[in-house]
C-alpha cells in the first residue's frame, strides 16, 4: 500500500504549512511513549478542526487503523519525509551581524535535515568564524556556494543591502532563500524566496478573528 499521498507536488499549501506543528506535536507523544495516536485526539490537543486534521493525515499517510488510529512512528516519518527532511541540504547565512551570528549558532536546523554550514558579511570586521563555522568575506560567496553545494539560504543583511545579497545567491544557484530584510524581494521564477517578519507575526498576533 502506498504510505503517502499520490503525489506528493498535489499537496496543498496550508497543508504543508501545518505539518512542522503537527511534527512537532507528535514527536512530543511519541517521547512520552504514544503508539497509536488518532486524528481526533491530535485535533483536540493542537485545538484543531477535527475535520481539517482528518484531510491533513489523509494526504500525508496511510489511513489509521479503525478504533486504534495512526502509528505514530509511521505517520511521523512519512510528514518527515513529505517535507523532505531526510534530504540533508547545506545552507548558508548572509549578513553575520546579531540575527545572523545568532541563526549561525542555533543548532535547531539540524533536526529538519540543514546544515547550517558558514556565512558571509561584507565588513572585515566580521570575517572569522563563530563556534566553528566560518564567516567569509561575501566576495567568496560564489565560489563557497559551489564548493560546499549550498542549496538554502538565510538573507540576514539590512533592507538596503537585501537586493544584492539575493542577486549574490542566485547568480551563485541558490534557489530557496529565506529572507528576513524588511523588503519586499522580486526573484525569478524556479528561484523560491520566504520572507520573515516576526514583528508583522506579533502584531497580527491577538488580533480579532472572524469566525
Ligand atoms: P545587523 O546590522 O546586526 O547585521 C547586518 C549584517 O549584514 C552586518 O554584519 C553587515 O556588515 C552585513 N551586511 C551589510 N550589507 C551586506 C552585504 N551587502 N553583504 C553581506 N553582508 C552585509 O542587523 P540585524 O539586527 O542582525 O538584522 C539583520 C536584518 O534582519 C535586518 O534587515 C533587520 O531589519 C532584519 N530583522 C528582521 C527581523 C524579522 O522579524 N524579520 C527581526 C530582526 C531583524
Amino acid at each position: 500500500m502506498e504510505s503517502m499521498a499520490e503525489s506528493e507536488n498535489c499537496i496543498p499549501k496550508a497543508t504543508l504549512s501545518r505539518l512542522p506543528a503537527y511534527l512537532r506535536y507528535l514527536k512530543g507523544e511519541a517521547g512520552k511513549g504514544v503508539v497509536f495516536i488518532s486524528s481526533a485526539s491530535i485535533a483536540e490537543d493542537m485545538k484543531l478542526s477535527a475535520i481539517s486534521v482528518r484531510k491533513d493525515l489523509a494526504l500525508v499517510s496511510a489511513p489509521g487503523k479503525p478504533r486504534m488510529g495512526f502509528e505514530l512512528a509511521r505517520l511521523i516519518s512519512d510528514m518527515e519525509n513529505m517535507l523532505g527532511y531526510h534530504c540533508y541540504a547545506n545552507a548558508v547565512v548572509v549578513g553575520a551581524g546579531r540575527l545572523g551570528r545568532a541563526i549561525l549558532c542555533y543548532d535547531g536546523f539540524e533536526n529538519y535535515g540543514i546544515h547550517v554550514v558558514a556565512a558571509f558579511d561584507n565588513s572585515p570586521s566580521k570575517v572569522g568564524a563563530l563556534l566553528g563555522k566560518p564567516i567569509y568575506p561575501v566576495e567568496r560567496l560564489k565560489e563557497i556556494v559551489a564548493r560546499e553545494a549550498i542549496q538554502k539560504a538565510i538573507v540576514t543583511v539590512p533592507k538596503e543591502a537585501a537586493h544584492e545579497a539575493c542577486n549574490l545567491l542566485i547568480d551563485a544557484g541558490v534557489r530557496s532563500i529565506l529572507n528576513f530584510a524588511p523588503t519586499y524581494l522580486a526573484v525569478p521564477e524556479g528561484v523560491q524566496i520566504k520572507c520573515v517578519d516576526f514583528a508583522a507575526m506579533l502584531a497580527t498576533l491577538g488580533a480579532p478573528l472572524s469566525k
